[in-house]
């Protein structure tokens, strides 16, 4: 073979003229990157990177620009969004009336033909809207009456629904009416259905089925891969490369993106975790996991992990707390837990002997607790036994911690996850009613974590296509970095709880790379690692903490490929 075809047939690229920010400890920053196929030879020196590549090198100069390793999502609901995506969403700002919004939906409406959206979901609207008098089906079916229209208000417990759709959903004043259930379609005074439905009235999902079958269509469902697809594009235009679904919703989404990796239009890492929603499914849902990574584990897709929630939320006091709710008159409700400790160590003891991984998702101080004793004697247990404890516990969330028990995660091993876009200024401010004041201003405290050495990491765990905007990781940086959203007015307090830019990027890449078990291929950029990077429009330590969100990742790679 001649000199000519090899050195074609191995083309390198080498980034130069970069600041180039590695994520590796050892050599935090330099000034250029030889890659070759899919691999990153060589980060160092540009003159070394120059002789090293040779003189057929491709050189892709990045004009002064910032380059960082390609992002990692470490917790992020990616079937639920690609499922919400054809909502109908109404922009976030203020509106004077349900009627102003209304008008907006009828001229998506007398723009959209019924062939092309038969159904129209539209969120959200702002919960105070819905409350006045003379709001009902009647009102609704003014702006739209060709096709079934759903308006669900801001917190999801509620939906106006027009006539239309009562109509092919099959419910009229024969439906029975659950007096003791807080679900329930809304009557009038003759107890016909008004069209609202509250709570998401138990039976709803059946009375959807009925009208879809009615109108002949159904929803776009992940196990299309061309619905998943639009959602993995936002990603990589965020500049995110890694993604770990907040659980694996259903098979089919296993099946969509091993559809896209085949065809070669998956730039992703994708990470999937089997949900466990109570302790008699442990070893169902170790099956499962194994079962899914014998079917579809590949170079890009990996289901090694189990998820299960430990407790709820602050914000509606269904978290597990060591000091009684602030709320409760007789002072000893201290919330539930969805496993006990005992469990719970069997848990991590019967998944570290599959070698598998476990995240959960927990809030309150008590379950924090609780997941540190469970691990601390299932790995002593487990040395007694003469295993390594090689499971990777994962904490997800941690909202709420006691200085005590944060000393004992590094030791452990433990790894912490966290969603910064939470600690903008206004989130989850219902949680104040549970836990006072004082509690409530403790929360989301990781620099108290980040000085222990531990090693946090970070997601955006949106949940939907309303909120998906926020898991663009660098605004979920600057949330970080800022305690405040970039349309807020107020930061959170205390201002000793902003994270430095330098953690909120480490949490973003190595850090999330290492909780994943895949640091030795991802998560920075050095010799032997996978080439994913983003070229930044903006050097993210140089830019006001405020215009952090308005960086762009101008160009994104992913194993050496410019994919954007
Ligand atoms: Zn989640």
């Amino acid at each position: 073979m001649s000199g000519q075809m090899s050195s074609q047939m191995n083309m390198k690229t080498v980034i130069t003229g970069a600041h180039i920010w590695t994520g590796n400890k050892e050599m935090p920053w330099c000034e250029a990157l030889v890659i070759e196929d899919k691999d990153i030879l060589y980060a160092g020196e540009a003159e070394a990177a120059k002789r090293f590549a040779g003189q057929d090198a491709q050189l892709v100069d990045a004009a002064g620009k910032m380059v960082i390793p390609a992002f990692i999502d470490s917790h992020t609901h990616l079937t639920a969004v690609a499922r919400s995506k054809w909502y109908f969403l109404l922009e976030k700002r203020e509106y004077q009336s349900i009627e102003e919004i209304l008008a907006i939906i009828k001229e998506y409406a007398d723009n959209t033909p019924v062939s092309e959206r038969p159904y129209i979901y539209a969120c959200s609207c702002p919960t105070e809207l819905m409350d006045r008098p003379g709001i009902d089906r009647h009102l609704m079916d003014k702006y739209v009456s060709d096709r079934p229209l759903l308006l669900c208000d801001a917190n999801f417990h509620r939906a106006l629904l027009n006539s239309r759709m009562l109509e092919l959903m099959e419910i009229d004043e024969n439906t029975p009416y659950n007096e003791n259930s807080s679900a329930n379609y809304g009557r009038d005074e003759n107890g016909v259905p008004d069209g609202f439905a509250y709570e998401r009235v138990f039976d709803f999902n059946k009375d959807l089925e009925t009208m879809y079958e009615n109108i002949g269509w159904q929803p776009p469902s992940e196990s299309d891969p061309e619905v998943v697809l639009p959602v993995l594009e936002d990603f990589t235009s965020w500049g995110v490369a890694g993604i770990c679904d907040g659980f694996t919703e259903s098979e089919g989404t296993l099946q969509s993106i091993k559809t896209l990796e085949e065809q070669g239009r998956l730039y992703h890492y994708y990470h999937g975790m089997v949900l466990m929603e109570n302790f008699s499914e442990l070893e169902t849902a170790i099956e499962t996991a194994k079962k899914w990574q014998a079917q579809y584990g590949s170079e890009h897709i990996k289901v090694d992990k189990v998820k299960f929630f430990l407790d709820g939320t602050n914000e509606i006091g269904t978290s597990a707390v060591i000091e009684p709710f602030a709320n409760d008159p007789e002072g000893k409700d201290c919330g539930t837990m969805n496993m006990t400790e005992d469990e719970l160590k069997i848990v991590f003891e019967r998944l570290n002997q599959e070698g598998l991984h476990i995240q959960i998702h927990l809030v309150g101080d008590r379950s924090f607790r609780t997941a540190l004793n469970a691990a601390e004697r299932a790995q002593a247990s487990e040395k007694a036994a003469g295993r390594d404890f090689t499971t990777k516990v994962w904490l997800a969330h941690c909202e709420l911690t006691k200085p005590e028990d944060r000393e004992r995660v590094k030791p452990l091993g433990i790894h912490i996850n966290f969603t910064p876009v939470w600690a903008g200024g206004a989130f989850g401010d219902a949680a104040k009613e549970f836990l006072g004041e004082e509690r409530f201003r403790s929360m989301y405290a990781f620099n108290r974590m980040i000085e222990t050495g531990v090693e946090v990491n970070y997601s955006s765990d949106v949940v939907d296509v309303e909120d998906f905007q926020c898991a663009a990781p660098l605004l979920g940086i600057e949330a970080g970095h800022t305690r405040k959203l970039p349309w807020e007015a107020q930061m959170r307090e205390p201002v000793q709880e902003r994270i430095s830019r330098e953690n909120l990027l480490l949490g973003y890449t190595i850090y999330n790379a290492r909780s994943l078990g895949d640091d030795d291929r991802i998560g920075s950029l050095e010799a032997g690692k996978r080439a994913n990077l983003c070229i930044l429009s903006d050097n993210l330590f140089e830019v006001p903490a405020e215009k952090i969100h308005e960086i762009k990742p101008e160009r994104v790679m992913f194993e050496g490929k410019f994919v954007r």
